[in-house]
């Protein structure tokens, strides 16, 4: 079948992912290690790897995903972000040459059974404050000795990762904590996502990690991408499929949430939260229309939601509207429902047609 039966789709700028990797490679002269976890963000991850192919590394969760990109010609280094679950995986890992994290003492038990020489190179993390991955300072030492020493490690990167670094409180007390508890080895180092990456030189060291800046969002709250020079890569796009006219005191959707309180002229878009929309987007959240920026009305249903179009008169049955993406932000979008444009872009459905360009 070649045809679209109903007429949402994502289209993933190739072009824009290439910039936003240039934007990295000017603002840090480390290596970078692209991280494509997600899906790649629900970019797609082969599609987002070969675009990005200039990067050095690449970091995602799953191992088959790892494994994939090896079997599909990649050559980086390849790393698993919360490492390995059980121990029959590593010879896996050796096999494909996948770097791992190593960040809990379950882990080097099973290191230590593991026969191999030289098998791995793996990425020591540090909890310096996240309280989520990693060594505490006090297990560090120890644990540093007893890998610098391993049969089974080839190499050893130190990493941590920052709990504030898009906020005020940003990462001088998890800086000060790595720093302390690293200086006395000569062994790269790796502790920037997107936010230090673009707020705080100091963190860069050998490898930087970016995320989100690669798809093209900004990390800080009410700061946009563009003042980065980052572009957008993922444009949610729908069409109107039916117009209406309210009158006065008529409700829109699942439980009338949107009441109109005069004549007013609506449509209903194809999309909905089954397409990966949030569904607790409120009214009043943005979205454009024939190119136009209009409003969201009432509940989001599971294929559809309703729009505004009070300022968009020209609109008609097959009009186009873009979610988010070209022309508007997906922060702006996730702000309006309360959670962050990670969450709208990795949300995005299996059932949404995906072109890349
Ligand atoms: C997801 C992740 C990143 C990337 O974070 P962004 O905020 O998207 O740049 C970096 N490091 C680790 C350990 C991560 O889990």
């Amino acid at each position: 079948m070649n045809f679209m039966s109903r007429p949402i789709q994502a289209r993933i700028d190739l072009s824009a992912l290439q910039n936003n990797l240039r934007v990295v490679r000017r603002a840090a002269s480390s290596r970078i290690m692209a991280v494509i976890k997600a899906n790649a963000y629900g970019h797609g991850l082969l599609r987002a790897a070969e675009a990005l192919a200039e990067a050095e590394g690449f970091a995602m969760l799953d191992v088959r995903d790892a494994v994939a990109l090896r079997e599909a010609g990649f050559r980086q280094t390849l790393l698993l972000l919360e490492g390995f679950f059980k121990a029959d995986e590593l010879p896996l890992l050796a096999e494909y040459e996948l770097a791992s994290v190593i960040h809990s003492p379950q882990q080097l038990a099973m290191l230590d059974a593991f026969p191999r020489r030289n098998a791995l190179q793996v990425w020591l993390k540090v909890n310096t404050g996240m309280n989520r991955l990693g060594f505490t300072p006090e297990q560090f030492p120890a644990v540093m000795e007893k890998l610098k020493r391993h049969p089974a490690v080839r190499e050893i990167v130190l990493m941590t990762h920052f709990a504030h670094a898009d906020e005020p409180e940003g990462i001088a007390e998890q800086l000060e904590r790595f720093r302390g508890l690293t200086d006395a080895y000569r062994m790269p180092r790796s502790l920037a996502n997107s936010a230090a990456l673009l707020r705080y030189p100091s963190s860069h060291s050998e490898w930087v990690r970016p995320g989100i800046m690669l798809y093209g969002a900004s990390p800080f709250a009410g700061t946009g991408a563009q003042q980065f020079g980052l572009r957008p890569v993922m444009t949610l796009n729908s069409e109107i499929i039916s117009v209406r006219e309210l009158k006065a005191g008529d409700r829109v959707g699942y439980a009338g949430l949107f009441c109109a309180d005069r004549a007013m002229r609506i449509a209903t878009v194809a999309c909905g939260y089954a397409d990966g929309y949030p569904r607790h987007a409120p009214t009043g959240t943005p979205i454009l229309v024939n190119g136009q920026r209009t409003r969201t009305l009432g509940r989001v249903s599971m294929d559809m939601l309703s729009v505004d179009l009070s300022e968009v008169a020209d609109a008609v049955v097959g009009s186009p509207v873009t979610l988010w993406g070209e022309g508007l932000p997906v922060e702006e979008v996730a702000t309006a429902a309360g959670t962050i444009s990670y969450e709208l872009m990795c949300a995005l459905t299996a059932r949404v047609p995906v072109t890349a360009a």
